[in-house]
């Protein structure tokens, strides 16, 4: 098996998640949780380039768990962020135009107590440790859950967004700096870039 193949066909590891990540923590887990269903319900392969799509609810830990594990990034545009701040996924395949809406959700159940400690400021080394193990002891029971205690997994009728485009560059007058076209801002006669049309405006 050549390397490409290797990339194609295998999901990474929740540790090199981790890496990737910088930290193992409950939100990352629960979002790789998200990654794997959404990659086995869609049969997809890492997106090397456009193929698959995500939409994201939220963009704390677990999103990273979507862009590490499905490879959809801001920088290949696509990973669309949307400011709902709910655990919620919508992942595509455009090249079989599938998709999953999933919304996760982490019972409150196993360490409710350590909970409480984590939003302590001043925690003595004691209170400290016992976050620590509380943290790793709700990772390993997210990961162990069966899919239906976490995920509710459905399909989508709407299709896939729209590919990112390249957009034309303008110079603003104020600055001088290249912006894109999109993020133009018209200020009297002159077309500006938005932090100069902010402080002129
Ligand atoms: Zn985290
Ligand atoms: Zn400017």
């Amino acid at each position: 098996m050549n390397q490409n193949e290797t990339r194609r066909t295998r999901i990474p590891t929740f540790e090199e998640t981790v890496t990737f990540h910088g930290h193992a923590c409950p939100g990352l887990a629960l979002g790789y949780r998200v990654a794997v269903a959404a990659m086995n319900r869609l049969c997809a392969v890492r997106a090397e380039d456009e193929d698959l799509v995500a939409i994201v609810e939220n963009d704390a830990c677990g999103v990273d768990a979507v862009q590490y594990v499905c490879g959809c990034t801001f920088g290949k545009g696509n990973l669309i962020f949307r400011d709902y701040g709910k655990h919620v996924y919508t992942v595509f395949n455009r090249t079989t135009g599938k998709g999953v809406r999933i919304y996760a959700e982490a019972p409150e159940t196993v360490e409710s107590g350590t909970a409480v400690l984590a939003r302590k400021t001043d925690r003595t080394a004691d209170e400290q440790t016992a976050v620590e193990e509380g943290r790793k002891r709700r990772i390993e029971w997210l990961m162990s859950l069966e899919e239906p205690d976490l995920l509710r997994i459905d399909g989508v009728c709407e299709p896939p967004p729209a590919r990112a485009r390249i957009h034309a560059a303008y110079r603003c007058p104020v600055c001088g700096e290249r912006m894109m076209e999109t993020r133009c801002r018209a200020i009297g006669a002159r077309t500006l870039c938005v932090p100069c049309a902010q402080q002129l405006g």
